[in-house]
């Protein structure tokens, strides 16, 4: 029996994917490549296509035996859904909506969603915990926590476990160097640093510097996109066992600042990194990190690549020989 990634050719799916492999599960993918690349699948038997394809999706259940799903495939830009509100919950709520009506039709009941930290909105305390009030404060936020409880009226009514992984940052990339993060635009804090080492921009900027953290910038959570994938693959485990629905989160300890990130970057690379001091975003909260003590005692999730030059030296591996990604879009 086979496990079907949707969005198993983007960054974290592509990932899972390997992880998958490398565990000897056979992989059935299913993405448009409209965010992913063909170049990152390290395997597996890869549909190229839409969610919301409803025929394709019958299709490809009919044409494999699938055991559960793992659900990556999103938009996932947060300024993008504050401007375009339809795509989001086109795509996003009701690609999840044609999918779990894929499943139900195929007798399928397992789905482990790649859900988002998003969902919570500006924290009442750190780290979050499971049972923190969710408020979401974007649209694409908003969509997540929608999908989550759509997959929990799918459980109640239909029987189809769901585990909903929320997590901040992913980061880093695979051992191999052979696949990483090339998000198009890219708007996430490692990569951009390290864009600006490879001079492919002048600068990077820092939203605020007299937040009351340590060294006045924000403090994220960081998580190594292997590790992420290892939490996917345990969740899977997890409803095997014939474990019900549950939510998890999956956070890196403490979190790290953005300074810190750049100063490590600096370590790491060897290289000077020039730096934009700007003024505050709206709604950036001084702290963002989550708890994963429930993930770590229900999934066994024991992150190991959690130290933060560790995730920028694997980033840095796949930035410096991949500095076009996986090349012209
Ligand atoms: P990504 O854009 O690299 O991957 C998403 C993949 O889904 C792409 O390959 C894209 O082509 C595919 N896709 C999108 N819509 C589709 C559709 N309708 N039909 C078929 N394929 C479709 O993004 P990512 O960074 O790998 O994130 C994966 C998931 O993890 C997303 O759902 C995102 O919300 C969630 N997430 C990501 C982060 C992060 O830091 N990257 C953090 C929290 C949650």
């Amino acid at each position: 029996m086979a496990i079907l990634v949707t969005g198993g050719a983007g960054y974290i799916g592509s990932h899972t994917v390997a992880e998958l492999l490398d565990r000897g599960e056979e992989v059935v993918v299913l993405d448009s490549l409209v965010t992913g690349h063909r170049e990152s699948l390290l395997g597996g038997k890869l549909y190229v296509g839409d969610l919301r394809d409803k025929e394709l999706l019958a299709k490809l259940f009919a044409e494999n035996e699938i055991e559960a799903v793992i659900h990556f495939a999103a938009s996932s830009l947060v300024g993008e859904s504050m401007k375009d509100p339809v795509k989001y919950y086109d795509n996003n709520v009701y690609g999840t909506q044609c999918l779990l009506e894929g499943m139900q039709k195929a007798g399928v009941n397992k789905i482990v969603f790649s859900s988002t930290a998003a969902t919570y909105g500006e924290p009442e305390k750190v780290p979050i915990e499971e049972t923190d009030r969710t408020q979401p404060s974007n649209v694409y936020g908003e969509t997540k926590l929608t999908m989550e409880r759509m997959m929990s009226w799918f459980d109640k009514v239909l029987g189809i476990k769901y585990v909903a992984l929320r997590y901040f940052n992913a980061a880093g990339a695979h051992a191999s160097g052979k696949i990483g993060e090339d998000h198009r635009p890219e708007s996430h804090l490692i990569p951009l640093v390290l864009q600006t080492a490879l001079k492919q921009r002048e600068s990077i900027a820092v939203f605020g510097d007299d937040y009351p953290t340590k060294d006045g910038t924000c403090i994220r959570d960081y998580i190594h996109v292997s590790d992420l994938a290892d939490a996917h693959v345990r969740a899977v485990t997890y409803l095997r066992g014939g474990s019900g629905s549950s939510v998890f989160n999956l956070g890196n300890g403490l979190g790290f600042s953005v300074k810190e990130v750049i100063e490590t970057a600096k370590e790491v690379t060897g290289l000077d990194i020039p730096v934009a001091i700007q003024e505050r975003r709206a709604g950036d909260p001084a702290v963002l990190v989550a708890s994963s003590d429930k993930a770590r005692s229900v999934l066994g999730w024991n992150p190991s690549r959690a130290d933060l030059k560790e995730i920028i030296r694997s980033a840095w591996n796949w930035h410096s020989s991949h500095p076009q990604g996986y090349g012209e879009a």
